[in-house]
């Protein structure tokens, strides 16, 4: 029968529901380091957690409002943080300089060794 899973269900939703404000608490907002690591991974996190919002709400655990609100947060939230990263982009621009392959005329990272585009080594 489907009763058994049907409960199992609901205690794994319980226990994540209950948990879940702790396991937010511990999202590296304030603390991290400005660095585009960081950044990406706070970006994952804000996925992940819109990605619940919605599961959330289809699950109908969600109020239509909350979920409005919660989502638009996490939007700006991700928002946020790609200015972030621009911002840490330009001012990476403005230290170094751009790099183009010598083989695709592809922009290159400073930081490349090869080039994303076409794969060509990149030359110092
Ligand atoms: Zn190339």
């Amino acid at each position: 029968m489907m009763t058994p899973f049907i409960f199992f269900l609901i205690f794994t939703l319980c226990v994540f529901l209950v948990a879940r404000p702790f396991l937010i608490d511990e999202l590296p907002y304030q603390t991290v380091e400005d660095g585009p690591s960081n950044i990406e991974q706070q970006k994952v996190n804000i996925l992940k957690q819109i990605q619940e919002v919605e599961f959330e709400h289809e699950m109908g655990i969600t109020s239509d409002d909350d979920y409005q609100r919660v989502r638009a947060d996490l939007f700006q939230e991700a928002a946020d943080l790609v200015d972030n990263s621009k911002h840490h982009l330009q001012k990476k621009n403005i230290q170094t300089e751009y790099k183009f392959c010598t083989q695709c005329s592809s922009t290159l990272d400073p930081m490349d060794k090869f080039c994303s585009s076409c794969g060509a080594k990149v030359r110092e």
